[in-house]
């Protein structure tokens, strides 16, 4: 079977930039339901497994962040893109933090101390600072991520001993379409944030957004919502 690239769920607008202006129609919408200010929550999206012709043409459509999993992958679609935020959400090992740190304008995945004094040595090194988040675990189905009660101290210690920009958590939410547990979990998120501080609180993908809208996201995570299906 061919795979196309970029096909739309069934039902919603076929072009990319069709997408993402529905998305962000669409966000309004919640926020304004939700009594809040759209302006205070940043779409990004992730382009993990799509091509970079599909990414120069969201750029193209006005998305000003993006997020990859893979640095390899970021970093050989990212070559001669036009300006844009840049953000790391794949797991964060040691030995790749150089290049996360080189490719990268923001991290939102550390989870522990070690990956943390990786990114801020590699920081060091390349006379460059990335916005961080932690991301903290509220899902069984997330096998990374610092427990929330954990999330302060952690936070606490990365800024005190390694000088690291902590500016908020990351939070993938349960794989489920269960509304009522997504909101709970999303909940445990905004507590963990409100005792790690900062700016950024990233919650919601392209099943949850609504919840974590509900829940005072202001960094939504979109992938096949406005990408379409993965390669
Ligand atoms: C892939 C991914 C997303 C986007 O997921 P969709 O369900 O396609 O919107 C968001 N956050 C992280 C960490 C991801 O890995």
């Amino acid at each position: 079977m061919k795979l196309e690239v970029g096909v739309p769920p069934s039902g919603a607008p076929s072009s990319l930039a069709a997408r993402i202006a529905t998305m962000r129609a669409n966000i309004a919408e919640a926020a304004h339901a939700a009594g809040r200010d759209p302006a205070t929550i940043t779409l990004v999206g992730v382009s993990k497994k799509q091509p970079r012709a599909a990414l120069l043409e969201a750029i193209e459509a006005g998305l000003t962040d993006i997020a990859e999993n893979y640095a390899h992958e970021a970093s050989e679609k990212f070559v001669a893109l036009p300006p844009v935020r840049k953000h790391f959400v794949g797991h964060v090992q040691s030995n790749k933090a150089k290049a996360i740190v080189d490719t990268f304008d923001l991290v939102q995945t550390i989870d522990r101390l070690e990956t943390g004094r990786a990114i801020a040595r590699a920081q060091r090194l390349r006379g460059k600072r990335l916005r961080a988040l932690l991301q903290i675990n509220i899902s069984r189905d997330d096998r990374f991520g610092v427990a929330p009660a954990d999330a302060p101290a952690l936070a606490a210690q990365l800024r005190d001993e390694e000088d690291l920009e902590i500016d908020g958590v990351m939070a993938i939410g349960p794989l489920t379409n269960d509304r009522a547990s997504i909101v709970s979990a999303f909940g445990e998120a905004a507590r963990a944030f409100e005792r790690v501080g900062g700016t950024t609180l990233s919650i919601g993908m392209s099943g949850d957004w609504r919840e974590a809208i509900a829940c005072g996201s202001t960094m939504l995570r979109i992938g096949t919502a406005i990408f379409g299906t993965r390669i």
